[in-house]
C-alpha cells in the first residue's frame, strides 16, 4: 500500500507516468486518480480521459503507476507490502 512520506495520505494518489489530458485549471496533474482503501488495495481508479487500458493496468499493478500524492503533490511515497519499491 502507498503512503505519502510527507503528509501521511493513504487514500488518493496519481501517476506522473500518466499525464492529465483534461485541461482543468485546478485539476489533478495526473491522468488517473487512485482511490485506495486504508487497508491497502485499490478501491477505484478515476480516469481523467485516459485509455481504459491504462486504468486496467494501473488497477492490476498500482505500485508501477501511482507515484504522486494528490493531497500535497509530493512524489515521495512509501510502498509497504509485497514489492517494497
Ligand atoms: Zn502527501
Amino acid at each position: 500500500m502507498p503512503q505519502c512520506k510527507k503528509c501521511g495520505n493513504r487514500r488518493l494518489f496519481g501517476s506522473s507516468k500518466v499525464p492529465s489530458v483534461v485541461p482543468y485549471t485546478n485539476g489533478p496533474v495526473s491522468g488517473i486518480i487512485g482511490h485506495f482503501h486504508t487497508a491497502g488495495e485499490v478501491e477505484t481508479i478515476t480516469s481523467m480521459g485516459v485509455d481504459k487500458e491504462i486504468t486496467t493496468l494501473a488497477f492490476r499493478r498500482p505500485e508501477d503507476y501511482f507515484d504522486l500524492c494528490l493531497e500535497c503533490g509530493s512524489p515521495d511515497l512509501e510502498w509497504s507490502g509485497s514489492r517494497g519499491i
